[in-house]
């Protein structure tokens, strides 16, 4: 008789970003850290996109990506593989807002809702933020957030941040 897991399976979304130490690169790497995560799967990823800084404007421009997945790691277990993949690709980040080599939100997870300490789901800045609503309705156009708002009319009123989407070219690198 076959056998089966009962472990269950997420779906979870996340927001990459990097604006310091050769970004497109930086992102890259990131999601190859996500291929490799343990009891989970890549399942797609957005275009890398270039953004306008949300802080300080006396900093370069951001690369952002969203990548998806199945896990089987709850919620505070993926913020912990996340933020080692941060501090393994050498996280800088100096104040709020400011520069950094990169920077993983957990966006969503399911249709979970928390707020604790450590982790709020969904992430608080999804619906102000362009550079996340855009690459997410990339890669599943037809979703929405636990409140029932669906990400392509979020995308039609939320503020702008100058994105310009970058091209993958036969060479396989990135370029505007
Ligand atoms: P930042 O790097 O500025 O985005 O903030 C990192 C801090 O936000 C960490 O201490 C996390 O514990 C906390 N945090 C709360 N919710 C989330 C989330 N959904 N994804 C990532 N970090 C989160």
């Amino acid at each position: 008789m076959a056998s089966h897991s009962n472990t269950k399976r997420s779906i979870a979304y996340i927001g990459l970003g990097s604006n310091l130490q050769q970004p497109v690169e930086q992102i890259e790497r990131a999601l190859l850290a996500l291929d490799q995560l343990p009891n989970s799967y890549l399942l797609s990823y957005s275009s890398l996109y270039r953004s306008a800084p949300m802080g300080p404007q006396d900093q370069p421009p951001f690369i952002n990506a969203v990548a998806k997945l199945t896990t089987q790691f709850t919620p505070l277990e993926l913020l912990d593989q996340l933020q080692a993949i941060e501090n393994q690709q050498g996280r800088i980040r100096e104040q709020r807002w400011g520069a950094r080599t990169l920077d993983l939100d957990l966006l969503l997870y399911d249709h979970t809702i928390m707020q604790t300490d450590r982790l709020t789901l969904p992430h608080y800045g999804i619906k102000d933020r362009d550079f996340v609503l855009k690459p997410l309705a990339e890669i599943s156009p037809e979703m929405s957030l636990p409140d029932g708002s669906l990400i392509k009319d979020l995308l039609k009123h939320c503020p702008q941040y100058d994105l310009v989407t970058l091209k993958y070219d036969k060479n396989y690198h990135w370029h505007f």
